[in-house]
């Protein structure tokens, strides 16, 4: 999936989680790529986490590593 953001650069969409989102540095972020759905009807767009595994993963972690 692809943004066009100025002067028409292109940019994969990705979403992130981070482990350890109180860290100043290292917050251990984790990425997944998006794919998108687009409806040639209407132009309705669903967009989906290539691995919502990962997320999840990094989600749970960031929870116990709350002090
Ligand atoms: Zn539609």
């Amino acid at each position: 999936m692809h943004d066009l953001g100025d002067y028409s650069a292109e940019h994969t969409l990705r979403v992130a989680v981070d482990k350890k989102p109180e860290a100043w540095l290292l917050k251990k972020r984790t990425h997944s790529y998006l794919r998108a759905e687009i409806c040639a009807d209407c132009g309705f767009v669903q967009v989906y986490a290539t691995d919502p595994a990962a997320l999840w993963d990094a989600y749970q972690t960031s929870l116990s590593n709350v002090e």
